[in-house]
Parts: structure tokens; sequence; C-alpha cells
């Protein structure tokens, strides 16, 4: 029998995560004010709430400031928390990506320092791998380490970094510096850093967005310091532990669930007997949505049993994009307005918001050209 391509089996959520639901709920009830589709995505003290309940770092061992609930458990606190549109960043990046890959190839003293505070909601990470002129190929990183005593002196720049302005730590991918020769194969030397923004010889400057909000920034690095016990794992290791950060950023259901509230909007706007074409395109979206939700959740399953998912999450973020930039196609043709981002009407500043971001999507976390050569790989094509 041919081994499958991909693996998306069945998963029903069982009984202790579905429970979860309604304590969520009630969680978010007490924290409305913090919640909507165009309030800042940024709150620490939300964070430190989460932290507080449990819900950051779920499923770590509790030695390192975990739970050990399971993935299925997880799913259904960030489900719940997207869906109401809750401030996330602060701890999401840590949660998500950072923590899991501090506990896979961090040392004993980084798995103890870093991760308890990340689960308590009070340590933000941001992720310093894009580059002027190395973005998708990743591979073509310039900013080099080299060996001082006791430590890294590392020169280079870093684009589109996401909350360097508000985190405290980026995990900081780059090589180590060579004898200037060209290294026939372009992943050697790569390598990871804890990096605490606070060190001397960094300097973060903004890079507005379409809707002019700072969001992401550039980092500088000119001769930073890193001591020793902030390396991740092992020299010229880093391109196979940025593939297993990228497979966590790439799995979770926010790549599909952004913009459940405009959906939401949609629904209330349609009424309860929407016209034909009008209940169409609305079905179709709500059942891509469940398709999407079926195929993330099985993601989940294998991430439970200690798989590692790559080409599906591969696949659920390359549909997932595509899903939320149709919600506002969709949207701009069934309900058509003058978009206006400061408008009272919550559908009206929703339509701006959406359009606006909608392009930044398919672009982080991977383009869509490379998600899909991922996808050809794994279905042997290449
Ligand atoms: C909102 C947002 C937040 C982000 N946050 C972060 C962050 O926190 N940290 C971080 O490190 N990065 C972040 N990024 C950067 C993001 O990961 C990169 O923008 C992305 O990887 C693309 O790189 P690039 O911009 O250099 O474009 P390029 O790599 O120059 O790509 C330009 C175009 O060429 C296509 N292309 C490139 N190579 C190939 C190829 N081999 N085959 C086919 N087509 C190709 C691409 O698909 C794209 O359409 C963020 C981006 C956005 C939009």
């Amino acid at each position: 029998m041919a081994t499958p391509m991909f693996r998306f089996d069945p998963v029903d959520l069982p009984p202790e995560a579905l429970a979860m639901r309604a304590e969520v709920r009630e969680f978010i009830k007490e924290h409305q004010h913090l919640m909507g589709f165009s309030r800042g995505e940024f709150n620490r003290d939300f964070s430190r709430a989460m932290g507080k309940r449990g819900w950051i770092g779920m499923t770590w061992p509790k030695q390192y400031g975990g739970h050990e609930r399971s993935a299925f458990e997880r799913y259904v606190v960030i489900e719940e928390m997207l869906a109401a549109g809750a401030p996330l960043s602060a701890h999401y990046t840590g949660d998500r990506q950072s923590g899991p890959n501090i506990l896979r190839f961090g040392t004993e003293e980084q798995k103890q320092f870093f991760c308890p505070k990340i689960a308590a909601g009070e340590l933000t990470f941001c992720i310093g791998m894009s580059e002027p002129n190395s973005g998708s190929d990743l591979a073509g990183t310039r900013t080099r380490a080299v060996k001082v005593d006791g430590g890294y002196k590392i020169n280079g720049s870093k684009l589109w970094t996401s909350n360097a302005h508000r985190a405290d730590y980026a995990i900081l991918f780059c090589k180590m510096a060579g004898d200037g020769k060209e290294e026939p194969d372009r992943h050697a030397g790569a390598t990871q850093f804890l990096l605490d923004l606070k060190l001397p010889g960094i300097e973060i400057r903004p890079v507005l967005n379409l809707l002019g909000e700072h969001h992401f920034n550039e980092i500088f690095l000119t001769d930073v310091l890193v001591p020793d016990n902030r390396l991740l794992g092992k020299e010229g290791n880093g391109w196979n532990q940025v593939t297993s950060e990228l497979a966590f950023e790439r799995s979770a259901p926010d790549r599909f669930l952004v913009l459940f509230q405009m959906l939401r909007e949609m629904v209330r706007m349609a009424g309860l007997d929407p016209d034909r074409a009008t209940a169409a395109a609305l079905g179709k979206l709500i059942a891509q949505l469940a398709t999407l939700r079926s195929m993330s959740l099985s993601i989940a399953g294998m991430l439970h049993e200690g798989l590692q998912p790559n080409n599906e999450s591969a696949v659920v973020k390359d549909l997932g994009t595509r899903y939320e930039q149709d919600i506002p196609v969709v949207a701009r043709q069934l309900f058509p307005v003058e978009p206006e981002l400061e408008a009272v009407e919550t559908y009206v500043s929703m339509i701006a918001r959406s359009t606006m971001n909608a392009p930044r999507f398919s672009i982080q976390g991977g383009t869509r050209e490379i998600l899909r050569g991922i996808i050809a790989r794994g279905l042997g094509l290449r």
C-alpha cells in the first residue's frame, strides 16, 4: 500500500477539551472591555491574566511552568480567544513557538529561566528571522555571529520584526562568520540565539504598516555581545531548529480565525431570511471554515502525538490565508459600503481594516509561493 502523502485524520475533541469552552467564554465575558475587532492586539495585563488561569504554555511540563494539559484543551482556549478578538500578541509568539523551541533545543538553565516567565504572561518574545534581501530565502541571512571570549559578537539587521519594540527577547536567526569563502551548503553555520533586546548595540526602528500602525520593526545589531548561555541549541544546527520553529508558527488556528468576527457580522447583516445568492456565499464561507477547522484539529492531534506535521501545516496555512483574503472580497460583493477606518458603524470600519490587512495574511509566516513549494515537496513533486 502506498504511504499517504498527507495525514488529516478526523479528530473529535475529547470531553475535557469541550468542557473548557464554557470556562473560556466566562473569562472572555469578564474581560469584554478588551475584546473586539479593532482594539489593540497587545496587552500585557491580559496575557498575565491568561497566565494566571494556566492558559499559556498549557501543554508544557509542570517543572517548566507548564500545565501538562492536552493540545486539544489548548486548541479550544485559542479558538475561543481568537473568535472573540482577544489581545493575544504579548504572549502568543512565546506560547506558540519560542517556548516550544526552547523546550526542544534549550539547556536546562534556559528552560528554567524562560519557560515559566512565558507561561506566566510576563515575558514577550518576537521572531528575528527576516532581513532585507532574505525573507523567503532565510538561508541567505547576512547577520553574522563571531565567537569571542565568554560569548558571541553579532552584527547585522532584521526586518519586519513584529512587536520587537515591546518584546523582551527575540529568537535571532543568523550564521557563524566563516572564513569568507563561499560555503557549498547554504544552511551551514546557521545558529539561533536568545537575544535580550535591551543589550547594548541594538537599535529598533519602527516600520509602519498599510494601516499606518506601528506593528513591525527593523532591528540593527552593532557588535552586540551575547553571552555563551544564550546560544540556543548548537552552533550550526540553526536550520534544523528554525524549520521546527516555523512548523509551530504555521500550525495554529490563527491562520483562519482572525476575521471570524467579520464573518459573524456578515451573518448578522444577512438576517434570518437572506436571498439565495447571499445564503450561498455565506454558506460557502462557513463550510470552508468548518473544513479548515477539521484540518487544523487534525494537526493538533498530530502535535498531541509528538509528530511534526510540517507539510500539513503548510497546507492549512496556505488554504487558511486564501480563505481570510476571500472574506473581505465576499463582504464587499454582498454588502457594499465605502470603507472608512474610523467609522462608528462596526461593519464599515471592519471592511476598511480587513481589506488593508488582507495582503499580509499570505506573506507573514512564509509566502504563498514558498508554502506551495513545501507542499510540492511533501507530494514528492520536487
Ligand atoms: C504582517 C507581517 C508580520 C511579519 N512579522 C515577522 C516577524 O515577526 N519576524 C520575521 O522574521 N519576519 C516577519 N515578517 C516577514 C515575512 O516572514 C517575510 O515578509 C516573508 O517571509 C517574505 O519575505 P520578503 O518580504 O523578503 O519577500 P521576498 O522573499 O523578497 O519575496 C517577494 C516575492 O517573491 C516570491 N518568492 C520569493 N522566493 C521565491 C521562490 N523561491 N519561488 C517562488 N516565489 C518566490 C515571494 O513569494 C513573494 O511573493 C512579517 C511579515 C508581515 C507581512
